[in-house]
C-alpha cells in the first residue's frame, strides 16, 4: 500500500505532474542568465527540442494550448461567421478558441475503432455543406487520449475542398502515426503542457509547423504583433501569449523524460488492461493500427448491465478510496454553450461519455498503486458478489 498515515493512504490523482529532477537545474540557469522573461535562450533551447521531438522545423512556445489554438486558427483566416469543423469528443480548449473569433463550429462524431474523428463523417459533413454552398475554413481533429487521428484519411476528405487541417495534439506529445509524429501531417499542430498533460510547464503551449511563416506570424501575434522598428508601431492586433523564459526552463527539464513518460503511460495502460480484463462488461480504449498511442489518460468502457456498476458507481467507489478518476469528456454537441450548434452524427461520442471512466494515469504511480485501483474496481463487479 502507498505511505499510509491516520488519513488513510494518499490520494491518487488522475494525471499529476512527475519532475524529471532536471527542472531546477534549467530554472536555476535561467536565473543566472537574468532571463526572467517572456523570451530568452530556455524558450529557444524548448522551442527546439519541440522540434526534435514532432519532426517539424519551426515551434513558438506560448502560454496555453489554448492560446496556440487561438493564433493557429486565426492564421487560417477563421473570422466572424466562418465555419469550423471539429471533434465534438474533446476538451473545450480545442473549441473555445473557434468562438473567441467570432466563428461557428460544426461538430463530427468519432469512429469506434479509434474515438477520434470519423474520416467518413467528416466527407460526408464537407460534401453536405458545400451543398449548401458553405466552405469551413478549417478542421480541427483532436488526438484523443494521445492517439493519433487517422491523418491520411482527414486529409483526403478535406483536399477536394481545399480546407486545411490543424491537429488538436495537447493530449498526444509522443505519439505516432505512420511512422512520424501524431498531428504531423496537418498544416499546424497544437500542443499543451498544462499541469495534467503528460508533460508540464505548469501552464504552457506550442504552436508546431513546418511553415514558417505562419509560426512566425503566430510568434508576432503572441508578442502584441509589434512591427519592426524602434518605436511600438502597430498595424493589427496581438496577445500576449508567449511562454515566460522560466517556464519553458521546466520543459527543458520535463521534455528530456518523454520517452520514458510514454512507456510509463502505457505500462500503466497494460497493467490495468491485464488485471481487468477477465471481469465481464469491461472494455478498454483501442489502439489503431497506424500508430502508437501515448496512453496520456487509460481510459476504460464499462457495461453496466453486465458489470454489475455504471462508470459513475465505480467512480464514485474509486472516491470513497481516495482515488481520482474522471467520465469521458462530455461531448461538445452536448454542452450547453453549444446548444444549437451543429453536429454530424453524435451517438458514438455519446456512448463512450455514457461508458467511458478515465483511471489514474499519473507516471509516477507504483505497482501498490495501480493494485489499490484495480482492486477497487474489482470489488465493484458483480463477480465479486
Ligand atoms: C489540454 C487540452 C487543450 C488546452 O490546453 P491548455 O494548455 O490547457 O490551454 C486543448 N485541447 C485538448 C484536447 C486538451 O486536452
Amino acid at each position: 500500500m502507498a505511505s499510509k498515515d491516520q488519513k488513510g493512504p494518499g490520494r491518487i490523482f488522475l494525471s499529476p505532474p512527475h519532475l524529471s529532477g532536471e527542472e531546477l537545474e534549467y530554472v536555476r540557469r535561467a536565473f543566472a542568465s537574468n532571463y526572467i522573461a517572456p523570451l530568452g535562450p530556455q524558450v529557444d533551447a524548448f522551442e527546439r527540442a519541440l522540434c526534435e521531438t514532432t519532426g517539424l522545423a519551426h515551434a513558438a512556445a506560448l502560454s496555453s494550448g489554448t492560446a496556440a489554438m487561438h493564433l493557429g486558427l486565426r492564421l487560417l483566416g477563421v473570422g466572424p461567421g466562418d465555419l469550423v469543423l471539429a471533434s465534438t469528443l474533446t476538451f473545450i480548449g480545442s473549441v473555445s478558441p473557434i468562438r473567441f473569433l467570432g466563428a461557428d463550429p460544426v461538430f463530427v462524431d468519432s469512429d469506434q475503432e479509434t474515438w477520434n474523428m470519423d474520416p467518413g463523417l467528416l466527407a460526408q459533413a464537407l460534401k453536405t455543406l458545400d451543398r449548401e454552398g458553405r466552405r469551413p475554413k478549417a478542421v480541427v481533429p483532436t488526438d484523443l487520449y494521445g492517439q493519433s487521428a487517422d491523418y491520411e484519411r482527414l486529409l483526403t476528405a478535406c483536399r477536394p475542398y481545399g480546407v486545411p487541417v490543424l491537429a488538436d495534439s495537447a493530449e498526444a506529445l509522443g505519439a505516432t502515426y505512420m511512422g512520424g509524429h501524431a498531428g504531423s501531417r496537418a498544416r499546424a499542430m497544437v500542443l499543451s503542457f498544462n499541469g495534467n498533460k503528460i508533460i508540464t510547464t505548469s501552464g504552457g503551449g506550442a504552436l508546431v509547423s513546418s511553415d514558417k511563416a505562419l509560426v512566425d506570424e503566430a510568434r508576432s501575434l503572441a508578442q502584441q504583433a509589434r512591427d519592426p522598428g524602434p518605436h511600438y508601431e502597430h498595424s493589427t492586433i496581438g496577445y500576449n501569449y508567449r511562454l515566460s523564459n522560466v517556464l519553458a526552463a521546466v520543459g527543458l527539464g520535463q521534455i528530456r523524460a518523454l520517452d520514458q513518460r510514454v512507456d510509463k503511460k502505457r505500462r500503466i495502460f497494460k497493467y490495468y488492461q491485464q488485471a481487468l480484463a477477465g471481469l465481464p462488461g469491461v472494455g478498454f480504449m483501442p489502439e489503431a493500427g497506424y500508430g502508437r498511442c501515448n496512453r496520456w489518460l487509460s481510459v476504460i468502457l464499462l457495461d453496466q448491465q453486465a458489470f454489475g456498476a455504471g462508470p459513475d458507481q465505480v467512480r464514485l467507489a474509486l472516491e470513497a478510496e481516495n482515488i481520482e478518476a474522471r467520465p469521458v469528456w462530455k461531448p461538445m454537441h452536448l454542452q450547453p454553450v453549444f446548444r444549437g450548434c451543429r453536429v454530424f452524427g453524435g451517438a458514438v461520442a455519446e456512448d463512450l461519455f455514457n461508458r467511458g471512466l478515465c483511471l489514474p494515469s499519473g507516471t509516477a504511480l507504483t505497482e501498490e498503486d495501480m493494485e489499490r485501483v484495480a482492486g477497487t474496481i474489482r470489488e465493484c463487479s458483480r463477480t465479486n458478489v
